[in-house]
């Protein structure tokens, strides 16, 4: 059963964002669940081999599901075009998701990669759009909820319904 939770790894606490920081939001039920094993902490760009700390990097124009597809760019604020780097980073977070058996993830809001409900848009000006980032939108696609940190309580209701179809009273 496909019960577990997928969660960056910078929001366990674990320094590995692209200035060297982590976000960490653990909150009691994030510590519960790791507790009790329901937890599979990874970080998709240190997966493939990105290092820390990275130049920061942006999806110019575009979401997540247009440069899976081939149709747009991720780009570091060098100008150097990452897009290669970051397709194998969203692979390798559907591959720790479905090989760590979970059904949800739990990832950084606003990462070209993590980001499920506002990316940045290309322009390295912090300026936000709505949008997802190249694993979200991979895991998303492969039947994976995805949720932010801003969306803790409707991760809870999800993790508290799995958990009643695993164990039914
Ligand atoms: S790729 Fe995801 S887990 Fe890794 S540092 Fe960026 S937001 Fe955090």
């Amino acid at each position: 059963m496909k019960n577990k939770l997928l969660v960056s790894a910078c929001l366990m606490g674990f320094n590995v964002r692209y200035n060297g920081s982590q976000k960490a939001n653990l909150t009691a039920r994030l510590e519960r669940w790791q507790r009790a094993g329901r937890v599979v902490i990874h970080c998709p760009e240190l997966a493939a081999g990105l290092e820390t700390p990275r130049p920061a990097a942006e999806i110019v124009a575009a979401d997540g599901s247009d440069v899976m597809r081939g149709r747009a760019r991720i780009v570091e604020s060098t100008g150097q075009d990452v897009t290669p780097h970051y397709q194998l980073a969203a692979w390798l977070a559907l591959n720790a998701a479905i090989t760590g058996q979970c059904g949800a993830a739990l990832l950084t809001d606003g990462s070209p990669t993590c980001g499920s409900q506002f990316i940045y848009d290309g322009r390295f000006s912090g300026t936000r759009r709505p949008g997802t980032g190249v694993a979200a939108a991979l895991l998303r696609e492969h039947g994976i909820a995805v949720f932010s940190e801003q969306q803790i309580p409707a991760l809870i209701k999800w993790m508290e319904q799995r958990e009643e179809q695993d164990d039914p009273v």
